[in-house]
């Protein structure tokens, strides 16, 4: 049966510099993820402290937050069968060393840092992911 899902996805500070945003796109649109929105932003440290609140008990989340907010960001609603668990499947781990061959975060991440994307980690999270962004 079909299941067609909104996840939320982001292509980060590193990757954005590097002039990669033609090319996740584009790896989103030949695997069957179709960009409903899309937008380049700079967020301040406040609002990306807000954004990846879920993680203010980690060690890593002060840089975390830093680095969000230290370029232009695209944040963008993707649509597509399970598009949640295929967002997260095309990004691949969240250290570049760990993913998968074929993967955004194997062809494009540095570091476990500069991973060039988000991406919604629940059908959940995304609803709220999207709402955040996307206020209509
Ligand atoms: N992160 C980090 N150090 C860590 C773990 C995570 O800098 O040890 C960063 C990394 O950029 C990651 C983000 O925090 O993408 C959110 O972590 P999460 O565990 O949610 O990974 P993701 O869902 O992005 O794969
Ligand atoms: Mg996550």
């Amino acid at each position: 049966m079909s299941n067609i899902e909104k996840t939320l996805s982001i292509i980060k500070p590193d990757a954005v510099e590097r002039n990669l945003t033609e090319d996740i796109k584009n790896f989103f649109i030949d695997n069957d993820l179709e960009i409903l929105s899309s937008k380049k932003i700079h967020m301040s440290k406040e609002e990306a402290s807000e954004f990846y609140k879920v993680h203010q008990a980690k060690p890593f989340y002060d840089d975390l937050c830093t680095y969000l907010s230290s370029g232009s960001i695209i944040v963008m609603v993707l649509e597509g069968e399970n598009a949640v668990s295929a967002n997260r499947k095309l990004m691949g781990a969240t250290n570049p060393k760990d993913a998968e061959p074929n993967t955004i975060r194997k062809l494009y991440g540095i570091s476990i840092d500069k991973n060039s994307v988000h991406g919604s980690d629940s059908v959940e999270n995304a609803k709220k992911e999207i709402n955040f962004f996307f206020k209509d």
